[in-house]
């Protein structure tokens, strides 16, 4: 069955689709399970202000669309919290708001606050030496269940890495963080963004999975990422057979934050 643990609604900032709409493009798409999982940042966007706001609304919506769709789409509700470590307390206070699926965590941010998106990056060594060694800051929290988009630099760094989207280079940045996620019993996110933005590959490229499985990783969850209905599951089935290819037979989805395993 596909799976797809990541997208957003008009509870996110940046999200532009109703709940009933990523249901729908799940059915479209022959998705079974998928999550809506709301932005809450801590960051100059908006991003902590938004999600309250629209959260009692998308209580009910979400609770509604799980009703009507009860049967041919699982649906599951979740957060992405970008950067945790820097906001534990107000991070705690939204995860514990509701009963939900699953949790995401995100660095969409390095130190400071600054948006990697709007990031002025010269030097991509010392870049991703900063980010993966926030990331494991912000694994050892362990207030998630899934590490979000681990490749999420790699959508806006075309030309800075030479059109090569691989992040084999930071291999020794990389395996910490992965063993972090082991330890944690926290899941490794494959996100299918980068393969919309300019890669024809994924981030999560196969040497990175069958590292993660080497070091006993089982838990890899699908994500689109999708804003919007025409790109909600895009790339899911692709996925699928990526991971499938890397020797794993299933995916993880979060149901009231405990993990279930899903024959691909
Ligand atoms: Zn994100
Ligand atoms: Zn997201």
């Amino acid at each position: 069955m596909l799976t797809d643990m990541h997208n957003h609604t008009y509870a996110s900032f940046d999200g532009k689709q109703s709940v009933a709409d990523v249901c729908v493009a799940a059915e479209k798409a022959g998705v079974g399970i998928i999550a809506v999982a709301e932005h809450f940042d801590c960051d100059a966007r908006g991003g902590m202000e938004h999600f309250p706001k629209h959260f009692e609304q998308w209580l009910r919506d979400t609770e509604k669309a799980k009703r009507e769709y009860n049967g041919r789409v699982q649906l599951l509700r979740g957060v992405e919290v970008g950067q945790p470590h820097v906001f534990l307390k107000e991070a705690r206070q939204i995860i514990n708001a509701a009963d939900y699926d699953v949790i995401i965590g995100s660095l969409h941010d390095v130190s400071g606050g600054r948006d990697i998106y709007f990031m002025n990056i010269d030097d991509v060594d010392a870049f991703f030496e900063e980010y993966f060694t926030e990331m494991l800051q912000m694994i050892g929290t362990r207030v998630f269940d899934i590490l979000g988009h681990i490749d999420y630099p790699v959508r806006v760094l075309k030309e800075k890495l030479n059109g090569d989207p691989s992040l084999k280079r930071w291999e020794s940045l990389i395996t910490p963080c992965l063993k972090a996620l082991i330890d944690n019993g926290i899941a490794l996110e494959f996100s299918t963004v980068l393969s919309r933005c300019w890669a024809e590959t994924f981030g999560i490229e196969p040497w990175l999975l069958e590292k993660y499985k080497k070091l006993g990783g089982e838990m890899v969850t699908l994500g689109s990422d999708g804003h919007v209905p025409e790109l909600t599951c895009f790339g899911i089935e692709k996925a699928s057979r990526v991971l499938k290819d890397c020797g794993f037979d299933k995916t993880t989805v979060f149901v009231d934050r405990k993990p279930q395993f899903i024959l691909i």
